[in-house]
């Protein structure tokens, strides 16, 4: 599997870690929910915005939608920034 970084172009997969769902961002705002937003998480079929980081090349965090029944990826774009 390929994944193509804004930055780098078509990487292999392996240069990438996993970080989780997109809803991570952004954090909640003192006193909101914070033990649902670290815990409570929605699973479903089909596309999902999660986050990846590019860790084994820019360091750049991404934003992905991913169909978790077949794993195709679309459209990474920077969530955050090259470090
Ligand atoms: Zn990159």
């Amino acid at each position: 599997m390929r994944l193509i970084c804004p930055l780098c172009g078509a990487r292999d997969r392996r240069e990438f870690t996993w970080v989780g769902a997109a809803e991570l961002l952004p954090r909640p705002a003192p006193g909101g929910d914070l033990v649902a937003w670290l815990h409570l998480r929605e699973n479903p079929a089909g596309p999902l915005d999660e986050l990846w980081l590019h860790s084994a090349g820019c360091g750049a965090l991404l934003r992905a939608r991913r169909d978790t029944r077949s794993h195709a990826t679309a459209g990474l774009v920077l969530a955050g920034g090259a470090r």
